[in-house]
């Protein structure tokens, strides 16, 4: 049966052992669609998050998508083209059952301006990474990335403890909502600037932020409060990060760990400049675009050159992929890019040996499934400390949201064998129903994006995008259920492209060769990409791996 879903009734959390579809691969894939929608920022118009990120096209489009899935054979694959449903195919039942192009845009013409005329006509829209793809699993699906890169700090600066650290950040929207959580269980004290008071709200609510202040000094009160005591704290301020960023640096206040997660990739339809209200926007998207641009980008310049200033001053520094700095470079900051990407500055060793964020999704609806697998991750890595980590304070710190799920940073092999492992316990009944597998689209193989991902490659190959295309291809190879291929990322359309799998532990013989095939492929990719790179982990990975990799 589906449960209620307090913060959207009209979008129930789906689950329960009746299927509609005729397959539990089908099945699978449509909870997923409805799971995003149920865990999304704004289900009534489709969009699951990072302001236009949408899990389908349109209405008429969704109910397709919803009727085909629920017809569809075996043998059949369902194409999606941004959202909308536009063939049923017969193929064989080694295929994937869905495959999908997002918001892929010709070279040239792979700018804002043109993608958002084509949103207008209705022939494209844009499903960020995994909103799109339907594999969102709510905020918790970037908290993992979020506390690494905390922890990576930790290391490197603060010996390998946050505790009295202070972490200044912005943006609590469906991705940015796991920075709370994420500073707190790295404890630290966190405060997360927002202009909307509902975000703030809603991240209370599921229990990912602590308090809400109602100014900056109590704000920075509390922070000063915590870090003196060593105690691990978050907390909100409705406020404008453009205008409290440099109230914070011209007041000598300085962060240990400075970030941004505001919708910054998006002028028009995400980030709010400094003096404009939300009602004041909202009329501006549809009545003059382009003073929100200007006045976007002037406020990013003003908040780029207080981090810029938060950096000399001595904080770490960070860009976590919302191309603030893109932005900021194009409003004439020069020194913008002195601020590093996360993934090049803290997380690249791992994607080396396709190590990132893997994660599974209990169709079935019951949170004692994932417990299940937690325990049989614990027992099969006993050895990896980012997991078994990770897992002990997943368990105690992250809400489930939406169809229990878990994400655990897993490399080349290590997803292979838990989904297989998986799918023997769902064929045996130790689980409640079968149990989807799937990744960031950020993964070492799955995304080009050369002001996030791929910034800074060891060769040059930041902005090369055969490698997704690949990727995408040798999954559909490999028969995973769901194979997508989406660009935009922020520029919309322009700057990334990346590869989206899921595939379905249904308990069967055939699942287990779905799995081996496409996991294993899928992070063996990965390792062949950096290996190709030159990244020596990557090297190493590929000589005791076995991943294929033809070195000339
Ligand atoms: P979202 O649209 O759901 O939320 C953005 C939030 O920023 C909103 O709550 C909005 O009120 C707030 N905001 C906008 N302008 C502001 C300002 N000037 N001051 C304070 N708050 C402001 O977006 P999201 O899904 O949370 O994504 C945020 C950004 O992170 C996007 O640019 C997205 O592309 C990027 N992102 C990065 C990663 C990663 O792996 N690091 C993953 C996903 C998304």
């Amino acid at each position: 049966m589906p449960k209620d879903n307090p913060r959207h009734p009209d979008f129930p959390i789906p689950g329960g052992p009746e299927r509609r579809a005729k397959s539990w691969r089908a099945e699978g894939l449509l909870r997923l669609m409805e799971n995003v929608l149920a865990v999304g920022e704004a289900p009534e118009k489709l969009i699951v998050y990072a302001a236009l990120g949408r899990a389908a096209r349109n209405w008429p489009a969704h109910d397709a998508i919803v009727r085909t899935l629920c017809e569809m054979e075996e043998d059949q694959t369902l194409v999606i083209q941004s959202g909308k449903p536009v063939g049923l195919l017969r193929t064989h039942k080694g295929a994937p059952m869905v495959v999908m192009a997002n918001c892929n845009i010709v070279g040239q013409w792979a700018k804002p301006d043109v993608f958002y005329e084509f949103e207008r006509k209705g022939l494209i829209c844009w499903g960020g990474l995994t909103a799109g793809a339907w594999q969102y699993i709510g905020s918790q699906g970037v908290i993992q990335g979020t506390y690494e890169i905390f922890m990576r700090i930790a290391e490197r600066r603060f010996n390998g403890s946050l505790a009295g650290r202070f972490i200044l950040t912005a943006g609590l929207g469906g991705m940015g909502g796991a920075q709370p959580l994420a500073g707190r269980m790295a404890g630290a004290a966190i405060l997360c600037l927002d202009v909307d008071a509902e975000r703030a709200k809603k991240r209370q609510e599921i229990g990912y932020l602590d308090e809400i202040a109602p100014d900056l000094d109590t704000a920075l009160a509390m922070i000063k409060a915590a870090t003196d005591e060593g105690r691990a704290v978050s907390v909100a301020l409705v406020a404008n990060a453009a205008e409290v960023y440099p109230e914070i640096l011209a007041r000598g206040i300085v962060p240990d760990i400075v970030s941004d997660q505001t919708s910054a990739h998006d002028l028009v339809y995400g980030y709010v400049p400094e003096g404009y209200d939300l009602a004041r926007v909202q009329r501006l998207r549809d009545q003059n675009p382009e003073e929100l641009i200007e006045a976007g980008r002037d406020s990013i310049a003003h908040q780029v050159t207080a981090m810029l200033g938060f950096q000399k001053a001595g904080a770490e520094v960070f860009d976590n992929g919302n191309l603030i700095r893109t932005q900021a470079k194009a409003a004439g900051i020069e020194d913008a890019f002195d601020i590093p990407i996360f993934t090049e500055a803290y997380l690249r060793p791992l994607f080396a040996r396709a190590i990132g964020p893997f994660r599974w999704m209990a169709l079935s609806g019951e949170e004692s499934d994932i417990a299940k697998i937690d325990d049989v991750l614990l027992e099969m890595f006993p050895d990896n400390k980012i997991v078994t980590n990770w897992i002990k304070l997943a368990r105690a710190h992250v809400p489930f949201e939406g169809l229990p799920a878990r994400i655990a940073w897993l490399g080349h092999g290590e997803r292979t064998a838990l989904a297989r492992r998986v799918n023997d316990m769902v064929a045996a009944g130790e689980l409640a129903g079968p149990v989807a597998f799937s990744r960031d689209h950020l993964d070492a193989g799955g995304m080009a994006h050369p002001n996030i991902m791929t910034e800074g490659m060891r060769d040059g190959s930041d902005a090369i995008a055969d490698w997704p295309l690949l990727d995408a291809m040798t999954l559909c190879s490999s028969g995973a259920d769901l194979v997508a291929i989406h660009s935009g990322g922020g520029g919309y359309s322009g700057f990334m492209t990346s590869a989206g799998v899921t595939v379905v532990a249904d308990g069967t013989k055939e699942a287990d060769t779905r799995i081996d095939l496409s996991l294993t492929n899928d992070t063996a990719l990965g390792v062949i990409r950096y290996a190709d790179a030159g990244y020596p982990d990557a090297l190493d990975e590929a000589r005791v791996g076995k991943v294929g990799h033809i070195a000339l």
